[in-house]
């Protein structure tokens, strides 16, 4: 291989990216390909403190600015201290969220402005994009349905309507960055998802 690759995960609350990172991370392990995972908001000291704050449920209201800024704070450290030195070292990196989250959640969700929020998603990521990116495509009622038995955090909690209008900017970006959006159908079973995953990875790369 000649350099590391950077892979992200984005779609809806309970789309599946875990459950795909997982079997994805499975199988570079059995082809003896070192990768590193990270998981945003957090992977850093720094960044996990942000994500409390960011998906704790509370009585006050944050900001829609607040929540965009604090965001893209936890994903500069994220990207400065972890991201960078991995792929330079040759990691292949693979990010449950990434940058797209920003402008799908508080661009499309919460209605910043999208064209600021690329901006400062530049300066917190230093301008690093993922060589791919895999928009896991399910609407907001199967999302909902996949998530009944778990304690929702505060973005979660956000309502159909909201992960609706998150979904809706996912599709536009996955327009707007065609050259690394793959829309994947999230209905399809977890091993039908993870073999096209896998074989859009090997066509990317020599693996
Ligand atoms: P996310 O990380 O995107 O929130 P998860 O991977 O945690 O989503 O999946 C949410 C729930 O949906 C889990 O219970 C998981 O087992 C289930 N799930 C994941 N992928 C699929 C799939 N392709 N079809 C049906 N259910 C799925």
């Amino acid at each position: 291989m000649n350099r590391s690759l950077f892979i992200s995960f984005e779609g809806i609350d309970g789309c599946g990216k875990s459950t795909q990172v997982k079997m994805l991370m499975n199988q570079l392990d059995k082809n003896d390909i070192k990768s590193l995972l990270v998981r945003e908001p957090g992977g850093t000291p720094i960044s996990e403190e942000i994500r409390e704050v960011l998906l704790k449920n509370r009585d006050d209201k944050m900001a829609e600015r607040t929540e965009a800024l604090l965001m893209t704070a936890s994903r500069a450290q994220l990207t400065q201290d972890i991201i960078i030195p991995s792929l330079n070292s040759g990691l292949i990196v693979i990010a449950d969220r990434f940058k797209d989250s920003t402008l799908a959640y508080q661009g499309g969700g919460r209605g910043v402005d999208l064209g600021f929020l690329v901006q400062l998603n530049e300066f917190a990521t230093y301008d690093l994009d993922p060589d791919i990116t895999f928009f896991i495509d399910i609407t907001s009622e199967e999302g909902r349905k996949r998530q009944s038995n778990g304690d929702l955090d505060r973005i979660e909690n956000a309502g159909l309507s909201f992960q609706e209008k998150v979904r809706e900017q996912y599709l536009k970006l996955a327009h707007m960055f065609s050259h690394r959006f793959i829309i994947i159908d999230g209905v399809l079973s977890p091993d039908e998802i993870h073999q096209k995953i896998w074989s859009e990875i090997q066509n990317r790369k020599s693996l």
